[in-house]
């Protein structure tokens, strides 16, 4: 164990380490400048307990149970005897020439089959099969995969299949939205996307530290989703080479954790002090001060994705970033809304720094009254 981890580990306190997936991976990377969050997700802080014990509980992407239990016995019978539905859509959209497929479980052997144990074993398959020339298809299911972020090595532990046909890698998706008429809903597309390019991004990271090739591991992946309500698979091939660019890019602008912690106060924790009957008893006061310690950038994205945005959204009311970023970028210089209006209605004086904004401002304001007036 490092001296970082050691660190990290303080800072997260008693409670068990909540690992990361490719949803929080995609939100942490979409908010690159927010040190409160890089600083949580790396110590495995539980963000939703957080903002619970100081009021301002919510649910972030959470699936309802009926939902939950859908989605896994969609992907149970995709994957039913040794993925024979997926094999016949991989057949239609890689051209496979080949009956049958080898089918690799590297889902966990037992409840003791420990998240590094299963990592090694996922990297063994994955590079032996990267290295063979046998031109037969191969899925391996639900390999565990690994990703650097600012600096500390997280693990991803997807719910996919890595398949190997040739000397391409392709991910492959199996979600539960339905795709009616060809057509599936386009946020959800995205959100998948943005996940598999995750992965991608894994392993390409995984087979590279390995001495082979990124370029192994293909740019589409497949997206496994049930056909018009029913429960027939359907597939598509979704190109992320977007997203994976825009990851990339958020990845290389994130704060790193060794440069992040110095700069922290050394007793710093967000340790809710559980007791016997795991009920925290950390004074709310205690804890909004060390959370306050941290600085964050809340924009109103956060609601989609962070369990913290209840807490960073009442810190921020009254401030500019409350109504986005795009308003946020156009007011750079400007802090508070009430700054914002006084510069707007020639109440205050701009400074060198907001001269451009607070013209346009006094523009958008004197439209607006001409706006009103002319309505009356
Ligand atoms: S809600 Fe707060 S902690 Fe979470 S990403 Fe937004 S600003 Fe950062």
């Amino acid at each position: 164990m490092t001296v970082i981890d050691d660190r990290l580990n303080a800072i997260r306190g008693a409670a068990p380490r909540k690992p990361h997936n490719a949803r929080t991976l995609a939100a942490l990377a979409a908010n690159p400048g927010c040190r409160r969050r890089t600083l949580m997700d790396a110590a495995g802080v539980n963000k939703a307990l957080i903002a619970d014990r100081l009021g301002y509980g919510m649910t972030v992407g959470q699936m309802s149970s009926i939902a939950l239990a859908r989605g896994k016995s969609f992907e149970a019978q995709v994957k039913a005897e040794g993925g024979n539905d997926l094999l016949r859509l991989l057949r239609l959209h890689l051209d496979l020439p080949t009956a049958q497929a080898h089918y690799h479980d590297l889902n966990p052997a037992d409840d003791d089959d420990r998240i590094s144990a299963r990592l090694r074993r996922s990297q063994r398959a994955l590079e032996e099969a990267a290295r063979a020339s046998d031109p037969v298809g191969t899925m391996f299911d639900h390999p565990i995969l690994q990703l650097t972020m600012n600096g500390v090595r997280v693990h991803i532990e997807p719910d996919l299949i890595a398949f190997k046909f040739g000397d391409r890698f392709h991910i492959v998706e199996i979600k539960s939205f339905p795709i009616v008429d060809g057509v599936a809903d386009s946020g959800k597309v995205a959100a998948a996307a943005q996940q598999a390019a995750v992965y991608v991004l894994a392993m390409r990271e995984m087979l590279q530290t390995a001495g082979l090739s990124p370029e192994l591991v293909s740019h589409e992946v497949i997206l496994v989703c049930p056909r018009d309500f029913s429960n027939q698979p359907v597939a598509e091939l979704v190109d992320v080479r977007k997203p994976l660019a825009s990851l990339r890019r958020h990845l290389t602008r994130m704060e790193s954790i060794d440069t992040l912690l110095p700069i922290l106060p050394p007793s710093l924790t967000f340790d809710l002090v559980l007791d016997a009957t795991g009920q925290p008893t950390r004074s709310p006061d205690d804890l909004a001060a060390s959370v306050a310690q941290v600085s964050a950038r809340y924009s109103p994205d956060c609601l989609q994705s962070c369990e913290l945005a209840g807490v960073c959204r009442a810190e921020a009311n009254g401030t500019v970033p409350v109504l986005g970023r795009v308003v946020r970028e156009e007011l750079g210089g400007i802090d508070s809304i009430a700054e914002a209006i006084a510069l707007a209605t020639g109440g205050r004086v701009p400074d060198d720094s907001q001269r451009e904004a607070a013209r346009l401002l006094r523009t958008a304001y004197q439209m607006r009254q001409q706006a009103l007036e002319a309505m009356r």
